[in-house]
Parts: C-alpha cells; structure tokens; sequence
C-alpha cells in the first residue's frame, strides 16, 4: 500500500528558463487510479519520472507513505513504471523480459518462475513466453511491460502514456484490461495521458495540467461539469465543448447572453453570478449534448431556442452530429441517432441553459 504527497513539487530543467513543472502539490490516496492530463509539453511526464526517481527534483519534496524520498534511488523506492515504447529488451524472450528486473535483485529461481507465471496468466501471455518481442503484436508487447511491472509487486505502477502507440480498437482494449488489472492489484496507480477519453474513463481523479502547473483535481465527472476555467472545459469531452462569445444583456429583471445572432436567456440560479457583468462581455460555453433540435426537445420557448444553419449532418450510429452555424459561431450538437436534419437549410436548436457555463473573457476563468 502506498499514498504519495508532492509538495511543491518543482523541476527546471538546464538552459530551460520556464519551470517544466511548478509549485505542484497533490496527495495520491492509497490505492487511487490518478490520471495525469494535459496537452503535450504540459509536465505531466516531468511529474511522473520524478515520482519515479528518473529525473531529480530542483525543489520540494516527495513523499511515499511517511518516507521523504527525495534522495533514495529509483530501485528502492518500489516504484514499477510502465512507458509508451515498451522499453522491452530485444534479444530476451518474453519470460526472459518478465524476469529481468526480479533476477538483478537476485530473488531466488522458484519465486522468480511463480511470479512471471502469475503475471503472464493474469495478462494472457502465457503462450507467448518463448517469443521475442519482435514476434509479438503492439498489445501483446504492452501487456510484457505491464507484466515484468507486475512481478515485482511494487507499491506503485506508473503509467507514461501506454496506449499511445497502440492502433483505436487495441487502445480500447487495453484500457479495460489495465482497468480490470487495477481492480485485481488493489495498488496505487498513476497514469500520464494526453487523451482526454482515457482520463475521463479510467481514473479515479483527473489532475489537469498546463504550463507546468496544476488547474484542477477533482473526479471526472467534477471536472467535466465543472471546470475551473475555459482551457479545462474546452480539454476535457469529446467533441469538445462549443465556445461562443457574447455580451450579458438585462431586460425586466432577466438577464440574457447576446451572441450578436441571438439572444438566450439565463435562469435564475445564475443571475447572482452574472450580474457584475452586465454590459460586458463574457464567453459561453455549451456542450453538444445540451443542444437539442427544437423537434424533439421538450422544454422549448423563445428564450432558449437558437437559430442556425446546419452545414453538415455527421451520423455515427448511435447518435448524430450536426455541425451548425448561428452566423457568427459555429457548433456541434449531437442528437439522437434517427434526427436527420435537412443540410444548408436553417433549424431552431434549444439550449439546455441550466447546463452552460460562462467565463470571464479576459481571465477565461470560470463565472458559472
Ligand atoms: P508532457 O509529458 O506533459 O508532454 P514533459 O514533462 O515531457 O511534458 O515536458 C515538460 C516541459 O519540459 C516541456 O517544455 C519540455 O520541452 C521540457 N523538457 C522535458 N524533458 C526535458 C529535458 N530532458 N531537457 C530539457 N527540457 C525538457
């Protein structure tokens, strides 16, 4: 069992003038899948190799259940790490790869056997053990590196964007199996990807990263109803969030988001929020599926629906996309999967405004 606590946590490296990572500070729980997120270059690997002990630490601390391990070296601190590459050796076999890490620390022969044996059943490798790593497909590759990180029984696994290099379907794959295997380890998981889908379906938390920095750790769901700013909604949720810039407006005590285009109206709740930026503008943001075509919505009045052109009708089985434009903006909405509006013609959409948000146009951090 392990939690691990980063306390401001920074890394700069030789020549770089901007921190790669700064100031960051979170607490992993004791068997927590905890996603790292962000756009490449963001520091997410910087945070994990230094976990790991793989790149030194220009200031702050790390900690590992009461241990400040700061300076212990990466072999001793328990850690297994799983990378995008594989990191398999070329000329070992698969059992040989399995067994490396186990041989250098001189475990005994029997217990080395018992555990790759173990490892390779629980990932379905069994049958593969006299292969080469060259004989093997990308997954059964990944699922090797995952194994040799099993067998050592480590407190930790970290993950560097391990599906990155295997093709969709694969990628799919593989992250139910990583999920089932965190369930059958029970040991603390952190997991380094730029792909917004893996954070949001595998982790127990997502931290989301930018510039070196921490903007929100929260459960997924948290984070996709409630970014903290424009970048983490518009980072998180695929396709992404609509964006749509606009002035705040009040007619008879009503507040309203003018777009230029059109105008909808804000619903109660928001108006404490909202009112100090009458007059000014401000950004909405609107995700597709809370744009509903006006033929199937339910709760449809003027001062939610939207006019616009639907330029493109994307149907992808189980739901459509609808690619619009309002004049000024374009959007995505996504509708059932029998809707199938007529392209370059003009429909009226309804927005569900209890579910925008709206951010500060210059601070781009969130208002509602
Ligand atoms: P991510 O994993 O989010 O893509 P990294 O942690 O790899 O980002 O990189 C963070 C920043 O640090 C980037 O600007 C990158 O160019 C820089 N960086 C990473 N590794 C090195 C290095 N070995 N030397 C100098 N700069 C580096």
């Amino acid at each position: 069992m392990a939690n691990i606590r980063l306390k401001n946590l920074c890394k700069t490296y030789n020549g770089g003038g901007m921190d790669a990572v700064h100031n960051v500070n979170l607490e992993i729980r004791d068997k927590e899948f905890l996603i790292l997120v962000g756009p490449s270059g963001c520091g997410k690997s910087t945070t994990l190799r230094m976990i790991a002990g793989l790149e030194s630490i220009s200031s702050g601390e790390i900690w590992i259940n009461d241990r400040l391990v700061n300076d212990v070296p990466a072999k001793d601190r328990n850690i297994a790490m799983v990378f995008q590459n594989y990191a398999l050796y070329p000329h070992m076999n698969v059992y040989e790869n399995m067994a490396f890490g186990l041989k250098l620390r001189s475990y005994p022969k029997a217990e080395v056997k018992k555990r790759v044996y173990e490892a390779a059943e629980i990932l379905g490798i069994t049958r593969y053990l006299e292969r080469r790593p060259r004989e093997l497909s990308g997954g059964e590759r990944q699922r090797v590196a995952l194994g040799r990180a099993i067998v050592r029984k480590p407190v930790v696994f970290l993950f560097d964007e391990p599906l990155s290099n295997l093709d969709a379907k694969m990628r799919v794959q593989m992250r139910t199996e990583i999920h089932k295997l965190r369930m059958r380890l029970q040991t603390t998981f952190i997991y380094v990807t730029h792909d917004q889908t893996e954070a949001m379906t595998m982790g127990d938390r997502i931290v989301v990263m930018d510039k070196g920095v921490i903007l929100q750790c929260a459960d997924p769901m948290t984070v996709y109803d409630q970014p903290v700013n424009k970048f983490v909604a518009s980072f998180i949720g695929s396709p992404p969030i609509n964006f749509m810039q606009g002035r705040i407006t009040r007619r008879e005590r009503k507040y309203f988001f003018d777009e230029g285009k059109f105008q909808v109206k804000l619903i109660d709740g928001m108006y404490p929020k909202i009112a100090p930026y009458e007059g000014r503008d401000v950004i909405m943001g609107v995700r597709s599926e809370d744009i509903y075509d006006k033929l199937f919505a339910s709760e449809a009045s003027p001062e939610n629906t939207v006019r616009a052109t639907c330029e493109v009708v994307e149907p992808l089985g189980s739901e459509v996309f609808l690619y619009l434009n309002s004049g000024k903006h374009n959007f995505i909405a996504r509708v059932g999967a029998h809707d199938r509006p007529d392209v370059n013609r003009d429909m009226d959409l309804v927005f569900d405004m209890s579910k925008v948000h709206f951010f500060d146009s210059k601070t781009e951090e969130t208002i509602i």
